[in-house]
This record gives structure tokens, sequence and C-alpha cells, in this order.
């Protein structure tokens, strides 16, 4: 190593120890009752003790109640992947975010890609969910991002601000402050093309300033803003350390406990 490279390393670590990280697994339809109770015991033994860090594991619904017993008396929190904005009714296949709060879930996703793209979710659903979180005390986790196609006619911004606005319309986190929000590229989901750090840092600072003029700016400081796409253990401490990135929604890279281990550890 040079003696630049010895510096930079040497800056980087102590900008990644000076921030509080937000690690959260998204396992989308992946896994068996097995492998969760396998990656949650490893991740147990390995993660333990209060950290400066939080960890909240988003598992398939059917495994919420594993992992709701599994991660008793431990500091891992766990969500769900999405939410129904009615409490209870005729909507075959739907859970509501009353479900959620009594399985013992603090957070769910809101507005995956995946949900956005593959089951047609739109703004309008996206603030209902919204609201129907916070109203049960569930922390959402709102997802937004652009597709390529919007970033090559520069229009990532107007798509970030459009889905910001509609999602949180009459949202009301003033008394809560309770608000995650994702920012995903679409085109670096599961593709290996993380986002550049100029890019990120672009849209992180973007999403910052569209938070301060919708609740202001104390309220907006203490939301926290995650980027995810394609983050794995080689790229985490060139990711940890742009500016405004509070933490990190991964996909694929949080499927080997390893690999999220190893995330862990190089964020501490
Ligand atoms: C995701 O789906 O939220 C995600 C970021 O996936 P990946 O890490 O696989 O790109």
């Amino acid at each position: 190593m040079d003696i630049k490279e010895l510096v930079r390393s040497t800056v980087n670590a102590e900008i990644v120890k000076s921030r509080q990280f937000i690690i959260a697994a998204n396992w989308k339809m992946n896994k068996n009752m097995k492998e969760v109770f396998l990656f949650i015991d490893e991740l147990k033994k390995r993660y333990t003790g209060k950290k400066r860090n939080s960890v909240i594991l988003f598992p398939p619904y059917p495994y919420v109640m594993l992992a709701q017993e599994l991660l008793k008396n431990t500091d891992i929190s766990y969500g769900l992947q999405n939410i129904h904005w009615e409490s209870s009714g005729a909507f075959t296949g739907e859970v509501s975010p009353l479900m959620a709060r009594d399985l013992g879930c603090q957070y769910a996703i809101i507005g995956h890609s995946e949900r956005r793209n593959i089951f047609f979710e739109n703004d309008e659903m996206i603030n209902k969910k919204i609201k129907a979180a916070l109203a049960e005390g569930i922390i959402p986790v709102l997802c937004l991002g652009e597709d390529m196609e919007a970033r090559r006619e520069n229009r990532h911004r107007d798509i970030i601000r459009k889905q910001l606005y509609e999602g949180m319309a009459d949202a009301d986190i003033s008394l809560q402050n309770r608000i995650i929000i994702a920012y995903e590229p679409v085109w670096a989901i599961g593709s290996g093309a993380t986002a550049a750090s100029n890019q990120i840092e672009e849209m992180h600072g973007y999403i910052n300033s569209l938070l301060c003029e919708l609740y202001g700016s104390d309220i907006a400081s203490g939301i926290p803003v995650l980027y995810g796409g394609s983050v794995n253990p080689g790229n985490i401490q060139d990711l940890a350390v742009v500016k405004n990135v509070s933490g990190f929604l991964i996909g694929g890279a949080s499927l080997k406990v390893k690999d999220f281990l190893k995330i862990i550890e190089l964020l501490e």
C-alpha cells in the first residue's frame, strides 16, 4: 500500500467510525425455514452486545414469526417487506400493518421497485401504505429510485421528487419523526452496477433538500437516507464514506450470512 492509499484508508476508517449506520437485509422471496434458522443463529452468535449500528432483517412473511422468536432479547430488529393499507378485510394474500405490529415488527419496506414494477404499485397506493404504517407505529422504509431510462434522460431528480412528494402526501411524521428513506436506483438493484459515489452523494443531498422543504431542517436531519443497489462486502467501505449516507438496504449480499456479517464488521 503506498502512502497516499494508507492515508486515504486511515481517514476513511475514521469517517466510518464516526457514523451510525442502519444495515438492512431485504431477503425478498428467498430462503426456507431451515436457512432462516441457520442464518439468524449464526448472526446472533457473532453479533452480540449493544453496537453503534442498527441491523434490521426483512424475511419473507412466512418466516417473520420465526424471526420474532429467534431475535427475542437481541439488538437485531425485523420487519415486513410490504404491507397493505387496510387493517383487515377481503384482501386475499395481503398482510396489514395491524398484523405487522402483532408480529412485533418495527419496520416495513414500502414502495420497493419490485413492488412498483412487478406488482404495479403506484405512488397513491404507496402513500396509503405509508399513512397506514405510521398510524400503527410501524416505521416505513420508503424506497425511491429512478430507472435507467430516466437517468439517461436526466429526469432522475424529477422522478425522486414525485415519488417522495406523492408517497409522503399528508403523512404526518412531525410527531413521530419516524421514517426511513432508501434511495435505490432501479438500474443498480441486483445488477452488480453500484451507483458511483458522486451519484449517490448528489441524490442523497437532493433527497435531504426535499425533506427539508417538506418538514424543515430539524426533522429532515433526523431522517435516515439509506442507499441500496448491489452493495457487497467489496464496495461497502467506499460507499460508507459517501456524504449523507445513513446506511444500506441490501438484497443479494444479505442472503449469505458470511457476506452480511462481513458488511456489518466493515461498518463497525
Ligand atoms: C434491494 O432489492 O433492495 C437491493 C438493494 O438489492 P441488491 O442489493 O441485490 O441490489
